[in-house]
């Protein structure tokens, strides 16, 4: 069994592996998943709508007013949360007006909770475009998936949408600072983790040079039943790895079963 869709703009706070308690913000339609991305792995499914043109699903997103307001009146109150996190139902930077979010929940963020921080989980590919990129500073940690170095394997694993180019990507990905990368290991059919895989991959991180690497496996419930867990013992062994071939900081997370 998936996980449900988020029925509501936010939903949480949720117990979060690495951001603590995490109020998530949905930026995508309510009843339905909408990605760039189809990853084999997705814990909500199979994408329905798979674009990163989302005018013809425009009157299923949320509004400016309705998210800020959402936000604003969860901060007044005595919710207990770390993280204010953009992720949800799908890629939160498709939504046409991310940049103008951004810049209203940090002002809201500023004003009622200056201690909470602002996270985004984004599967990289809204980075073509130029205002997202330059909203990407005003966010503590913004956390950018980077699942494969090739991309035969970003088509298998990811599944991206036909005008994803991913040396445009790691391209784009290079001229962001302070960002980190999250990448999700599996093994099975398909895989990431074979060693050529992990080369390629480990080039793409190098020349990025993220703040930090997050690495996991498939913890919950995957629509694809191919599909292996990467163990923690080896995902330790290509954190260290990862780390000699890159001199990035690699951190290895898991839930214990
Ligand atoms: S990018 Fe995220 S939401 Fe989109 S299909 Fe992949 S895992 Fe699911």
């Amino acid at each position: 069994m998936v996980l449900p869709l988020k029925v509501d703009i936010l939903y949480g706070p949720v117990n979060s592996r690495r951001l603590g308690r995490s109020l998530g913000i949905n930026l995508m339609p309510s009843n339905y998943k909408l990605c760039s991305f189809n990853c084999v792995y997705c814990h909500y499914g199979w994408t329905k709508v798979h674009t990163m043109d989302v005018r013809d699903c425009a009157q299923d997103l949320p509004s400016l007013d309705e998210v800020l307001e959402k936000v604003r009146i969860a901060a007044r109150s005595g919710l207990d949360f770390e993280y204010l996190t953009f992720s949800g139902n799908g890629e939160p930077t498709l939504h046409p007006q991310f940049p103008q979010l951004v810049e209203g929940i940090v002002q809201i963020r500023n004003q009622y909770r200056p201690e909470a921080r602002i996270a985004l989980l984004s599967n990289s590919t809204g980075v073509v475009r130029a205002d997202v990129r330059e909203s990407i500073s005003k966010i503590d940690l913004p956390v950018f998936k980077l699942d494969a170095g090739s991309a035969g394997t970003l088509r298998k694993v990811n599944r991206p949408v036909e005008e994803v180019d991913l040396g445009q990507m790691i391209e784009l990905l290079c001229s962001l600072d302070g960002i980190y990368l999250q990448t999700l290991l599996i093994d099975g059919s398909p895989s990431n983790v074979s060693p050529p895989d992990l080369e390629a991959y480990f080039q793409q991180v190098a020349r990025i040079q993220p703040r930090e690497v997050h690495i996991y496996s498939i913890d919950r419930p995957v629509p694809d039943p191919h599909l292996v867990r990467v163990t923690p013992q080896k995902l330790q062994e290509i954190a260290r790895s990862g780390e000699q071939k890159t001199g990035v900081t690699f951190r290895a997370f898991w839930m214990d079963r």
